[in-house]
């Protein structure tokens, strides 16, 4: 994990989980109450879905599109799922964090290995997880979208996606909305105190002269 970043260099945000457990609410609720954070908004190939807002849930995009930008390494990560292709924009993330201002990421366990791997930026990595597989199998059901098809699909992989929930830095568990996005808000400046940030400041400490 990359922590030496440069003064006034944000962080990236990861949050992954399965598809039920509520990354979007959570994700959207913690931009409303902490506006100084960013939210990347992905490209992808999938279908606009009813509820979706093009420009606020996804860049929605052709197939050509997305391989175009691919090619040129304009993606942070991007990864395959459900025959749809998913990625994040380089170009929002590097003036974000240039800013200063930490930015989420609401991605799957694949691209969120690319970044927690790369090195490339300072990343606090967070896997939600649904309270019981039941619960999940509820809220997939209450989807109106899911066809019967998507929710099998969606239900089988969710239990490949939990054995990825190890690698993050921190796991929330979503029974309830509020206090999870109470308990992210938490990790997000909490984890602003590790030892590994505070690097520079011990060595500046250690060079004052003594007394
Ligand atoms: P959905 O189609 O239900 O909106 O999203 C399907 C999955 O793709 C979710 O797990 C979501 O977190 C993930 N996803 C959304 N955007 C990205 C992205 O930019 N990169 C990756 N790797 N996954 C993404």
């Amino acid at each position: 994990m990359k922590m030496s970043s440069a003064a006034g260099s944000g962080r990236l945000i990861v949050v992954s989980g399965p598809s039920g457990a509520g990354k979007g609410t959570v994700c959207k609720r913690l931009i409303e109450r902490r506006p100084e954070i960013a939210l990347s908004i992905s490209w992808t190939t999938r279908r606009q879905r009813p509820g979706d807002i093009p420009g606020q849930s996804y860049h929605f995009k052709s197939v050509e599109e997305f391989d175009a930008l691919a090619a040129i390494g304009g993606f942070l990560e991007h990864a395959g799922m459900y025959g749809s292709q998913y990625g994040t924009p380089r170009p929002f993330i590097d003036e974000n964090l240039a800013a200063g201002r930490d930015v989420i990421l609401e991605i799957e366990s694949k691209g969120a290995r690319q970044v927690i791997l790369g090195g490339e930026y300072e990343v606090v990595s967070v896997f939600l997880l649904p309270p019981s597989m039941e619960e999940l199998k509820n809220r997939l059901k209450g989807r109106s979208s899911e066809s019967e098809e998507s929710f099998s699909r969606r239900f089988q992989s969710a239990y490949s996606e939990i054995d990825f929930a190890k690698e993050y830095d921190y796991i929330i568990v979503n029974s309830d909305v509020d206090q999870a996005v109470r308990a992210l808000e938490s990790v997000i400046d909490g984890s602003r105190f590790r030892t590994e940030r505070a690097g520079e400041l011990l060595k500046k400490l250690k060079e004052e002269p003594t007394p």
